[in-house]
């Protein structure tokens, strides 16, 4: 690979080069969805932190293949091991099939995702279709020794396993401080330990979930599904496994203790976590009033937000910071990521009004390294973005004339454009196609030289009537000295 890629790891807590297992192919996975409720931003920013990342691995020349997975079974109520699952209580509430609950926001998720430019996974496979290999891997956790049946239900045994190999290794927690903070629940008496997880947990008469297993009629627990699935599809062994930093403990923590007692050994390289999404400095929350899905922000209509965003406003907003610091969504802050967006779209569009010199009076040769490197740098997309204002700043001076550009600075403007923000940084031009904009820039001239002609010819009726239709089909056009210009609205 030409370029040398550093990553945050998680585990041990720094940045390290990245080099896969087994290049040019690269093995990758990332928890989805709980599929109970409305896609909101809590779901789009770690979708678009690995879509970011993909597009890069991809773009410098690596075989991905990206597993995220769907959540449809055993994740209960407070992400603990007590309560109803999520999905058969919507189902309840909304007299519906649990798998029609499924279907239905699995079908919103996607649409979501693909308003927001993500790409698909390479496979994206359901708990509910993997029990087989659920159940399996539990039965190879009990012979390890790490797990142990209670009434049908089987846990793992977080302290054994804490002697052996160090619980706590990613979220650097110690079993004392567990035992301390975590709560008595209901129903723990079947544990040795209160810190210790379900991996099977027996049906109760009315859940309505449930398969068949050697240890009861049940479901399985929240976390063994991505273990099972992960290395089902990646093999034992696999490069990066990401997340939102919500689900590093306990999630991931019992994925790594889950994994270290099937197969011995580490089984992830790299983790990932994307940072979190705050509204107006609080967390997001159903009880705060505050919890705003994604299909609101599109439209405008939660009464926190004064306007609609488009969903490249959100996408756009969520890529100006770096992926572990913190985002906060305020109007204010999402008027701004707009403004910066249709700044950088709108310096694209003039490309094709620049006039080629002879030489050049500016550096643009040297921003598709500047760019590069701060990819490089632990996929920082907020730098990228400063050097594409930079380049910005250059075309709209090269345009009114103060600076001069060659055919070929025009060329690489234009080309670092089409490889950072639109293939890498993944943001569309929704007002206008991308790779139709010299066509259609041309398009434009034309219309405009008629309506000149015609003004010279006084033409008037032609002339107004070019101006009057296109600004009804949504464009600006303004009369100057030197001919007239034209933005879309
Ligand atoms: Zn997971």
């Amino acid at each position: 690979m030409e370029q040398k890629l550093y990553i945050y790891n998680t585990l041990s807590r720094r940045k390290e080069v990245f080099e896969p297992l087994h290049a040019p192919l690269v093995g990758m996975y990332v928890c989805g969805p709980t599929v109970y409720g409305n896609p909101h931003l809590g779901h789009a920013r770690p979708a678009i932190t690995f879509d970011l990342l993909y597009r890069y691995l991809t773009h410098i020349g690596y075989k991905v293949r990206y597993v995220r997975n769907i959540t449809d079974v055993g994740h209960l109520e407070n992400d603990a091991d007590e309560g109803e699952d999520k999905i058969e209580k919507k189902a309840r509430l909304e007299q519906l099939e649990p798998m029609e609950v499924v279907q239905f926001y699995t079908n919103r998720y996607h649409k979501v995702m693909d308003q927001l430019n993500v790409l698909s996974p390479s496979i994206e496979p359901h708990a509910s279709g993997h029990i087989i290999e659920q159940i399996q891997a539990i039965h190879s956790i009990i012979e390890s020794g790490y797990a142990y049946v209670s009434d049908g239900s089987v846990y793992f045994d977080v302290q054994k396993y804490d002697k052996d190999h160090d619980y706590g290794i990613l979220s650097h927690r110690n079993i004392e401080e567990m035992l301390n903070t975590t709560r008595d629940l209901d129903g723990q008496n079947e544990k040795r330990s209160k810190v210790d997880f379900a991996l099977w947990k027996k049906a109760s008469p009315e859940h309505i979930m449930r398969w068949p297993s050697p240890w009861s009629d049940g479901f399985p627990g929240w976390h063994i599904e991505c273990s099972a699935m992960s290395i089902k599809y990646l093999g034992q062994e696999f490069d990066i496994h990401g997340g939102g930093l919500d689900l590093m403990f306990p999630h991931h923590e019992c994925e790594i203790a889950q994994n270290t007692a099937m197969e011995k050994h580490r089984v992830v390289k790299y983790w990932m976590h994307n940072n979190m999404i705050t509204i107006n400095g609080q967390k997001m929350g159903k009880s705060l009033g505050n919890f705003i899905n994604l299909e609101e922000f599109f439209t405008g209509s939660h009464r926190m937000l004064a306007q609609a965003y488009a969903p490249m406003t959100i996408r756009f907003f969520i890529l100006q910071a770096h992926y572990r610091s913190t985002v906060d969504f305020s109007n204010e802050a999402l008027q701004a990521a707009e403004k910066g967006l249709n700044r950088l779209l709108d310096a694209y569009r003039a490309i094709n009004r620049i006039k080629p010199a002879g030489n050049s009076s500016a550096d643009v040769q040297g921003l598709r390294q500047k760019c590069y490197d701060a990819l490089n740098d632990d996929l920082n997309s907020a730098i990228v973005l400063s050097h594409l204002y930079e380049a910005a700043t250059i075309i709209n001076s090269a345009v009114a004339g103060t600076v001069n550009l060659t055919q070929a600075d025009i060329d690489e403007v234009r080309g670092l454009y089409d490889t950072f923000l639109f293939d890498i940084l993944g943001i569309k031009d929704d007002k206008q196609q991308g790779n139709n904009s010299e066509a259609f820039g041309k398009a434009m001239d034309i219309l405009l030289d008629i309506r000149a002609k015609a003004k010279e010819n006084k033409d008037w009726a032609t002339s107004d009537r070019i101006r009057d239709e296109l600004t009804e089909a949504g464009f600006e056009i303004k009369d100057g000295k030197d001919g007239a210009e034209w933005k879309l609205k």
